[in-house]
């Protein structure tokens, strides 16, 4: 008797169970199809960006590719090369990894292009050329175009000069010494385990530090991991350079605000050790450094989200040593620097 009723009962559950199951299952494909046909147009390619980009293009091949964009700009060759669609073809060829790169690899790329074959023909069977072009113009669209740049003629008076060419600053002004090592991806534990996602700059407390890229100051203030730090987004939105562990008391360059846009080679503050801390303004950094990061954005989505792209800067930085700006105490008063040499980027 007991045992009847217990095993009817079982029936009985399990004949609930399967009438829920089905009607779950109906009401989640009927909002799935329902979405789908509403969104028709979007719902493809509103996902449709780029979710991850490992970036481990050496100093080297940044070197090699953008001087033959330059100078081919520069000597109005019959060829002008594009040092992104160089990089992406090296990419395409060697899985997104540089680690054995050669210049013999590129030189038989400029071969085939001097022969007349066009990069299109060439990456039409490449079938991630497209990620890697799109990918690494995220990185580098900024960094090499037309600019106007102020020097000194043969009279010592200061004249604009138009130019083709490196128009990205190293983040540490000129004549200031900093050492670095390559420490993306080492572990931290200050508030909770995580990896370190930029490079940092080791240098004296004081040192002016220098917008990259031009661009508008999206965050400027404490934050408890960064200490004074501040964050600048490239026009066109795809780049967020941050600037972190700024100095105590005078962490910034006068009259910067949030909105404000500043531009590639300007001093945007100075170098000091604040940070992990909840307080304000508290030196708990070690060693005196600049942290700098860059964050990829390809939809706003991935902001603020467990799903952001910080990239490995530290080849950038050895690639942009070779364009510092120089910088002057323009106010006495306050002991803030400004910059030598104006520059103005004409698209
Ligand atoms: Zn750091």
């Amino acid at each position: 008797m007991f045992i009847k009723s217990f095993k009817m009962n079982i029936k009985f559950i399990s004949f609930i169970i399967s009438i829920l199951l089905v009607m779950i299952l109906s009401i989640v494909i009927f909002y799935s199809f329902a979405e789908d046909a509403g969104n028709e147009e979007t719902s493809s390619d509103k996902n449709d960006y780029i979710k991850w980009v490992d970036f481990n293009v050496t100093s080297e091949a940044l070197k090699l590719t953008s001087k033959l964009d330059i100078e081919s700009h520069n000597n109005n060759s019959e060829i002008q090369y594009n040092w992104i669609e160089l990089l992406a073809y090296l990419a395409s060829q060697n899985g997104g990894n540089f680690k054995n790169f050669k210049q013999s690899h590129l030189d038989d790329l400029i071969k085939k292009l001097n022969n007349r074959e066009t990069i299109s023909d060439l990456t039409s069977n490449m079938k991630f050329y497209d990620y890697y072009y799109e990918a690494y113009s995220a990185v580098l669209s900024g960094f090499i175009g037309n600019y106007s740049i102020e020097t000194c003629n043969e009279n010592g008076e200061k004249v604009f000069e138009d130019r083709y060419g490196i128009k990205a600053f190293l983040p540490i002004a000129k004549n200031y010494n900093f050492s670095h090592y390559d420490d993306f991806g080492n572990s931290r534990s200050y508030g909770f385990k995580r990896v370190h996602l930029g490079n940092d700059l080791m240098g004296s407390i004081g040192t002016p530090i220098i917008a990259v890229e031009s661009g508008v100051i999206e965050h400027l203030g404490w934050n408890q991991y960064g200490g004074w730090r501040i964050g600048i987004r490239s026009f066109d939105s795809k780049r967020y350079y941050y600037y972190a562990h700024l100095r105590k008391n005078h962490p910034y360059a006068e009259g910067l605000e949030e909105g404000m846009i500043v531009k590639a080679g300007d001093v945007i503050g100075y170098l000091g050790m604040t940070g992990y801390s909840v307080k304000e303004n508290v030196n708990n950094i070690n060693v005196p450094h600049l942290h700098f990061g860059m964050q990829l954005i390809f939809d706003e989505s991935q902001v603020d989200s467990p799903n952001e792209i910080w990239i490995d800067v530290y080849q950038i930085i050895e690639f942009l040593k070779q364009n510092r700006s120089e910088v002057y105490v323009s106010n006495e008063e306050t002991k803030d620097y400004s910059r030598k040499f104006d520059m103005m980027e004409n698209e």
